[in-house]
């Protein structure tokens, strides 16, 4: 086995990423020596103990990072600021700070300042998940064959890059480097605006008369059913990526609805080949992603 890339990893949020994270770092044993859990409620934490996938957990954030010479941030992006406040006075200098929120630019917006000069600041995005939330949600191979985008601001120590890397290739992804911006507008159109028409359709399913919901429960065609699948993603995540990707999350939006209304147009004029265009390309997306085992 590899030398274990950390002494003390501690991890500020241990739900469906964390726990994956502290399951990985359990089994394989060369992420780090020793696992640190912090969550919001002792009730998590017992769970934790339970599960048995930290060392040590702890209710109040910066005893959580005393020592650790790995910090990762796996809370919803809005709760970084304050749990950064809280920690940084108590980082260990020559430490790396990192996370696994799914904005970037906020983050380093929110956490940057913050962050004592010795340390370093490594943001990072880990490109998989499902629907479930909570320390049970987590599993080992949440990560396997899916990427890790970095985003370190200019300037980041190399080395430390270099960690947060590795660590996310031990956890089974594919690494890549990307700008925070355009992280932003990439993640806005393949996740955050798919999400945005999710829990919208389901809104809209929801607010018809009583007996056509009734019959979109029991007819849920596969179309509705994959739509009713994103939308049970955690309420508290999710308004917190809106807020926080708004500008890119706006724009994908507007670029989308431009292009509904165009599908709008051929469906009211009957443009067949319109129509059958777009489906097409649909199809060829599809099979792109199968072809790259992403689907
Ligand atoms: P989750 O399952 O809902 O778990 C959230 C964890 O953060 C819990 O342990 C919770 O503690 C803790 N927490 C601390 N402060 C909190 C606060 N103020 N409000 C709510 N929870 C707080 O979340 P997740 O799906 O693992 O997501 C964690 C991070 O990963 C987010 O930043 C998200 O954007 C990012 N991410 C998510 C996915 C995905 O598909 N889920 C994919 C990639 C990245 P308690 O349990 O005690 O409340």
């Amino acid at each position: 086995m590899a030398e274990p890339l950390f002494r003390r990893l501690a991890l500020l949020g241990v739900g469906l990423i964390g726990s994956s994270v502290a399951r990985i770092a359990r089994q394989r044993g060369d992420l780090a020596a020793e696992i640190v859990v912090n969550a919001r409620t002792q009730k998590t934490l017992d769970r934790v103990l339970e599960l048995g996938i930290a060392d040590r957990v702890e209710i109040d954030p910066a005893k959580t990072v005393e020592g650790a010479d790995c910090v990762m941030l796996c809370a919803p992006v809005g709760a970084f600021a304050d749990l950064a406040a809280r920690i940084a006075p108590h980082l260990m200098p020559g430490a790396i700070l990192t996370d696994v929120g799914s904005t970037k630019q906020s983050v380093i917006r929110d956490v940057g300042p913050l962050v004592p000069e010795a340390v370093h600041f490594v943001p990072a995005h880990p490109i998989a998940g499902t629907e479930h939330s909570g320390p049970d949600a987590g599993f080992t191979e949440l990560f396997q064959g899916r990427w890790a985008l970095v985003t370190p601001p200019p300037g980041t120590d190399e080395a430390a890059v270099a960690k947060i890397e590795e660590l996310w290739r031990r956890c089974g992804s594919m690494v890549e480097r990307m700008e925070p911006n355009h992280h932003d507008r990439v993640l806005a159109i393949v996740s955050h605006l798919p999400h945005l028409i999710a829990f919208t359709i389901c809104g809209t399913a929801d607010d018809l008369a009583d007996e056509s919901r009734q019959e979109v429960v029991n007819f849920a065609a596969s179309g509705f059913r994959d739509f009713t699948r994103i939308a049970a993603s955690d309420p508290v995540m999710w308004r917190d990526i809106f807020l926080n990707n708004r500008e890119a999350l706006l724009e994908m939006l507007q670029r989308f609805m431009e292009d509904a209304q165009a599908m709008a147009r051929a469906v009211r004029w009957g443009d067949a080949n319109y129509i059958e265009d777009k489906v097409e390309r649909g199809r060829r997306i599809r099979r792109s992603l199968i072809e790259r085992k992403q689907a």
